[in-house]
């Protein structure tokens, strides 16, 4: 028997599956990472993105902002195998919740392709969502695709229709601290697992990386999945190397018949 299919045996035997993934969920949806070789942050200075600069010269910071979203999205860019296996291991009852770093809103889309009276995960999105857009003033959060038309028809910065106040990407800038209440249930979701998926993280960034500490601390069997070795990955019961869009296939065909 291989590590999946060992995997595979204790979700089945588990009352609580929490899974958190990183950008190494999403590469093969051809969203190019931030920290690697290729990624983001070696096209982009990632200075431009401080929240600072968003609250002292907001103009700018929005055309920088939408060169980067064309940058992330600008593919045709859906759910890929990954996504799927977790939406459909959620949907047969296996998994819980999701808790993720990433902010394409992928999990989402999975879930919400699956069969309209199946389980839905309650998915948690610690750094929010790219496809919506928050009123730094009011806090009123709306839907990011018509902001950007306005954006590109002129309107530098775009401000919120009720308040006037402008408006930001509803995700976690650098410089910004994580939604405090986002924080909590993922926090509560770590306690309580009886076993915890690290999928395509490289677990470096805090306070997300000690997720599966605390999972582990709290008595949970603990998973990295990853294409390369991560800091948690001597501490896990299983490491399992390898590209995410083989494996969790692999390992739904294990539990779901
Ligand atoms: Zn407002």
């Amino acid at each position: 028997m291989n590590d999946i299919a060992r995997l595979a045996e204790r979700i089945r035997d588990a009352e609580s599956v929490v899974a958190f993934t990183g950008a190494g969920m999403s590469t093969a949806s051809g969203i190019p990472d931030f920290r690697s070789d290729s990624g983001l942050w070696n096209r982009f200075d990632q200075e431009e993105f401080y929240y600072r600069r968003f609250r002292s010269d907001p103009a700018a910071f929005w055309a920088d902002r939408l060169e980067l979203y064309e940058a992330m999205f600008g593919g045709d860019v859906g759910p890929n195998a990954a996504h799927r296996a977790l939406a459909e291991l959620a949907a047969s009852g296996q998994l819980d919740a999701i808790i993720t770093q990433n902010t394409d809103g992928l999990h989402a889309d999975a879930s919400n392709a699956q069969r309209g009276d199946s389980a839905v995960p309650e998915i948690v999105e610690l750094h929010g969502n790219a496809h919506r857009v928050v009123c730094d003033e009011c806090g009123r959060e709306t839907d990011a695709a018509p902001v950007r038309r306005r954006i590109e028809s002129g309107e530098l910065p775009p401000r919120c229709t009720d308040c006037d106040g402008v408006l930001k990407p509803d995700v976690v800038l650098f410089g910004e601290r994580l939604d405090e209440g986002t924080l909590h249930r993922a926090r509560r979701h770590a306690r309580r697992a009886d076993v915890f998926l690290a999928i395509g993280s490289s677990l470096t960034v805090e306070p997300a990386a000690s997720l599966p500490r605390t999972a582990d601390r709290e008595g949970a069997m603990t998973a990295v999945i990853n294409f390369d070795e991560t800091p948690f990955s001597p501490t896990a019961t299983f490491d399992v190397r390898g590209d995410v869009t083989d494996l969790l296939p692999e390992l739904r065909a294990n539990i779901v018949e």
